[in-house]
């Protein structure tokens, strides 16, 4: 008999979790101008050991899953029952996928002045140094479009940059994102030179200026005006591949039950975290060590950016070697 017979032959409680207004993301805002929301709840019991008060009761696994992705028990609502398999395969999986839960810090930009609300944001015009020449694709020669400008000591402070984040501290300086936009080059694919990314020194920006762009111009500006701390689960193909498992029916059932009951917790324009692939895993190879890039720096979607696309409703991902942190940078996309 499997375990999973064993387990649906047993009698079962019947388990629902929350799904909607007493959901408790384990989110925390950075930024008290704005109220947390019933989705954006600021959550004390953090799911990495620390956090939560001393007083608290241990939570066993699957809670400590559930609570992950947003959800807990009880109350029972019937909005998104957790059934007796499902349960069992959460019981088993759980805690191996909880341990590799990492932090993001999701921006919310917003159409601003330029320089209103910081160094970061996305389009607008990039702080370059007097004389400095506009980065050009090497495919087309056309000046590339500049995506985004983040103060990577913003997001740090936001609550990335600890170990869960999937991002090596010190996570400082401030990231550049330029890429081709003219619709014909291959930017899908990282170090071809249609793309240009830097970390520049916080300190050596406070002299630089905000530079017009050359070619079509510097595209609408949106700034970035708070930072949401998340919780997030990897894909289910990454998470197989990182756990060396071939072929799980538990994972299988957990994931399948995740999509049905959980609202995506990965998508958004983000510092840290795991990459939305919209395809496969694939994270460049750093061209000095060939490990491959795996520090999730900035995402991107379609569209964050006005008119620029990544495809079809592509996800960008900006990311770094792990040994050659500040230098070794890669920006790439998948369309969905
Ligand atoms: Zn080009
Ligand atoms: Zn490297």
């Amino acid at each position: 008999m499997s375990r999973d017979e064993d387990a649906s032959s047993s009698t079962p409680p019947e388990v629902c979790v929350v799904a909607d207004a007493s959901r408790r993301p384990l989110v925390a805002h950075s930024d008290a101008r704005t109220a947390p929301t019933a989705r954006h709840q600021v959550q004390s019991a953090f799911p990495f050991g620390g956090g939560g008060s001393p007083s608290d009761p241990p939570l066993d696994e699957l809670s400590r899953l559930l609570a992950l992705v947003g959800l807990r028990e009880p109350p029972c609502v019937p909005a998104a029952r957790l059934d007796t398999t499902n349960r069992s395969a959460m019981e088993r999986v759980a805690a191996r996928l909880a341990g590799r839960a990492r932090h993001a810090v999701v921006l919310r930009a917003e159409p601003a002045d330029e320089g209103v609300a910081g160094l970061s944001k996305l389009g607008g015009a990039a702080w370059m140094a007097e004389g400095e020449a506009w980065p050009r694709c090497a495919q087309c020669g056309a000046p590339m479009a500049f995506l985004a400008q983040v103060d990577l000591g913003e997001a740090c402070a936001a609550g990335v940059g600890a170990e869960a984040s999937g991002v090596v501290p010190p996570v400082q300086g401030v990231l550049q994102v330029w890429c081709c936009n003219e619709g014909r080059c291959d930017t899908y694919q990282p170090h071809n030179g249609t793309q240009s990314l830097r970390i520049v020194p916080r300190e050596e920006l406070s002299c630089w200026q905000p530079w017009p762009a050359e070619g079509r111009g510097t595209l609408p500006v949106k700034m970035v005006t708070g930072w949401t701390l998340r919780t997030e689960l990897l894909k289910q193909e990454e998470f197989e591949r990182s756990e060396q498992l071939e072929r799980s029916e538990d994972v299988a059932k957990v994931y399948e039950w995740l999509e049905e009951n959980v609202e995506d917790t990965r998508s958004g324009q983000k510092v840290g975290g795991w990459p939305n692939w919209c395809q496969g895993v694939e994270y460049p190879a750093c061209p000095e060590c060939g490990e491959p890039m795996e520090n999730v720096l900035l995402q991107l979607e379609s569209e964050a950016v006005e008119s620029v696309r990544f495809g079809d409703m592509g996800t960008a991902h900006a990311t770094q070697c792990r040994n050659h942190a500040n230098y070794q940078l890669a920006f790439g996309w998948a369309c969905c």
